[in-house]
């Protein structure tokens, strides 16, 4: 059994999703989080698959979100559908629902939120609800597991059953009501022919939808027929066909909710939400707000907390190498085999370990702005300033979503609704640093920058967002000319961030960053220790200048030196650092062993311009190849990996001959 869950976007699709089928998806207080469809089995009930699919407004598709939805509706014809409804803003959501019903698919309508609705004095007659719209109703608070039971056994029986809606006509006269009668006919044959409801299909064909259109395939007379059923109409009601629709809909909303639904007084939490607004959202306030949000974080994050765990841990990972080294020399063991598991795996995987408590504290500062429904007042005032650079503040979703990796970044541009916002913002994810250059940043901050480090974080995150700003503006007037979508959102409440939630994605951090510490990081640190422990004809050298890994070095590093690296062993680190920034770390650690600092091979300039040249040049392997995938173009996509390496050349120079002026 097959079933969709279908709803608006911050409805609450995936709490459900998650109670309902036991898995632990992110969920998040602002739209667009959930990009492609998940599925589980609901739990207790053989053989059923919930999926959880992108929320949308309508099934007229514009945004790639909204067509991922309704194809799946259309083409895979669920069992059922769950159609979840945010029960605090029921009018807009039953909008959907409506369209939800013409599908004529067994459908059950879910009235999430009853929490806040009777908190907030309000209340709603699912049983009159039920009877309007002919379908069952079930109200439900996903977060607090109420009415889980009613909903599945609901869905279930609809779909064994065979329960269709009752009544696909809401409205029983004026010009729109014959208008969709006349369409229903014209189309019927066709839309029985492709299987889909001919109710569905006529609003389809007087919304224009052109893939439904060509879909049914009418033949000329037919659409002749449609097209001057619609002027007659338009010419009556003095509407357009698409607003005309829109009022009828909203017209027989009115009309349930006026029937059903008492309205709750206007919530504290609405009323609050509006309070704090007007000083987080205040015209001037907002930006320096946001920066010294992120200032504190950056603060709490590599000076306090995360860099007392990571102390620890670094102080721990010491231990076991001491005792390590001990143990095999009293062993006896043999001296490559010893250099192999201590020089190679431990320290090369244990240096980017360290880094984990960094890492875990950042995210969990990241997922309490995001849960308690800040981020969402983010995007809200960056599209203003969005704008200007030819961008809207939908964008801002999927370069968030950068801030911890470009790959599901890039994946979320899918929510733009416009091919030329997509492209951009995909050219732009890189310029979020992405967390897994945060071990090279911790680092080298702690060895350079002690003093400073949160200062010289943020500077970075802005240079690189600057950076980012400037090359939006290059392409604004060149490749990508034209007005970038206009963007509407409405803010949630704030909400109390949820335990569970913070520490799920804590949880998703952590788990993603070891897994990656023992599998990619492992793998390349045993390569470096193997290119610089053996030379070309595999004799053991005594110092790894005169190793294989030294001679590739070599070829490469004359390209680096203008920036201030003139040991080739750091070159090798940032081509390394190609399969993923972490290696950046473990391989300078294998190769100058513990004392990077006492190498001499940095100065505070060239420590700078290293950390300028990480923080802008390409992103590694895997978000390479996911955008490659998006811009469906190899050509294009190694374009911008050359444009980025220059890019980072050049603001690396910059750096270390300021510093080394300084
Ligand atoms: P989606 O975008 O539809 O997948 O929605 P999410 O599942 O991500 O939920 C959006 C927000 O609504 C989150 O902050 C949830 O914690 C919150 N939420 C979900 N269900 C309920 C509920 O029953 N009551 C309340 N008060 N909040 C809920
Ligand atoms: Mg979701």
């Amino acid at each position: 059994m097959i079933l969709a869950l279908v709803g608006n976007q911050n409805s609450g699709k995936t709490t459900l999703f998650n109670q309902l089928t036991g898995a632990n998806q992110h969920v998040g207080n602002f739209p667009g989080v959930t990009v492609e469809q998940k599925t589980g089995e609901i739990k207790g009930v053989k053989d059923t698959l919930l999926v959880d699919l992108p929320g949308i407004y309508s099934l007229r598709p514009f945004s790639s979100e909204e067509l991922i939805t309704r194809d799946f509706i259309l083409r895979h014809k669920p069992d059922g559908i769950i159609n979840i409804v945010d029960a605090t803003n029921i009018e807009r959501n039953l909008y959907l629902s409506l369209q939800l019903i013409e599908l004529g698919y067994p459908i059950v309508i879910a009235l999430n939120m009853m929490d806040e609705v009777r908190n907030n004095g309000g209340s709603i007659d699912e049983k009159k609800l039920s009877h309007r719209l002919g379908v069952p109703v079930v109200p439900i608070s996903a977060i607090n597991k109420e009415g889980l039971d009613n909903l599945v056994n609901a869905i279930t029986s609809t779909v064994q059953n065979n329960l269709y809606p009752k009544k696909l006509d809401f409205v029983k006269n004026g010009a729109m009501h014959r208008l969709v009668q006349k369409v229903t006919g014209i189309v019927s044959a066709n839309a029985q022919k492709v299987k889909i409801s001919p109710r569905f299909a006529a609003t389809k064909v007087i919304e224009n939808d052109n893939p439904i259109i060509t879909m049914l395939d009418l033949s000329k007379a037919q659409l002749n027929l449609v097209e001057s059923a619609i002027k007659a109409m338009e010419n009556e009601l003095k509407l357009d066909r698409n607003a005309a629709l829109a009022d009828m809909r909203y017209a027989f909303i009115e009309n349930i909710c006026a029937d059903a639904v008492v309205k709750g007084s206007e919530s504290k939490e609405r009323k609050l939400s509006l309070k704090i607004d007007k000083i987080l959202t205040h015209k001037f306030a907002a930006i320096p707000i946001f920066l010294l949000i992120m200032f504190t974080i950056f603060y709490l994050t590599f000076e306090v907390v995360g860099k007392f765990f990571s102390d620890i841990l670094a102080m721990g990972i010491n231990e076991v190498i001491k005792i390590c080294d001990k143990g095999f020399t009293a062993y006896g063991l043999n001296p490559i085999v010893k250099s192999l598991i201590l020089n190679g795996a431990i320290c090369g995987v244990g240096s980017v370990l360290s880094f984990l408590p960094i890492i875990i504290t950042l995210f969990f500062f990241l997922s309490i702005l995001e849960d308690s429904g800040y981020m969402a007042r983010v995007a809200f005032f960056m599209d203003k300033l969005l704008r200007k650079i030819g961008l809207s503040g939908k964008s801002i979703v999927p370069l968030l979503i950068g801030f911890g990796c470009s790959v599901p970044a890039i994946m979320a541009t899918r929510t733009l609704s416009s091919s030329r916002d997509r492209k951009m913002t995909i050219l732009l994810t890189p310029y979020v640093s992405c967390s897994a250059k945060i071990p090279v940043f911790a680092m080298f901050t702690a060895a350079f920058f002690p003093k400073h480090r949160a200062l010289v974080m943020i500077t970075l995150y802005i240079l690189a967002i600057i950076i980012g700003i400037a090359v939006a503006l290059i392409m604004k007037k060149t490749v990508f000319k034209g007005k970038p979508v206009s963007f509407i959102m409405e803010l949630p409440n704030y909400r109390f961030p949820s335990v569970k939630s913070v520490l799920l994605l804590m949880w998703e951090k952590a788990r993603e960053f070891i897994l990656k510490a023992f599998t990619v990081i492992f793998t390349v640190t045993i390569i470096i220790w193997f290119l610089q422990t053996f030379d070309y004809k595999l004799n053991i050298v005594d110092h790894n200048d005169d190793s294989l890994l030294a001679l590739i070095g070599k070829v490469i590093a004359p390209i680096f030196r203008p920036l201030g690296f003139n040991d080739w062993r750091i070159s090798t680190s940032l081509i390394v650092g190609f399969s993923a920034k972490e290696a950046v770390v473990s391989s300078l650690n294998v190769l100058f062993g513990a004392s990077i600092l006492q190498s001499g091979a940095f100065t505070t300039a060239s420590a700078a311009s290293f950390l300028v040249f990480t923080l802008l040049y390409t992103p590694c392997v895997a978000a390479v190849a996911t955008m490659r995938k998006e811009l469906n173009s190899t050509s294009k996509t190694l374009l911008i990996v050359l444009a980025q390496c220059l890019i980072a050349w050049i603001a690396g120079f910059i750096v270390y001959k300021m510093g080394a002026l300084l």
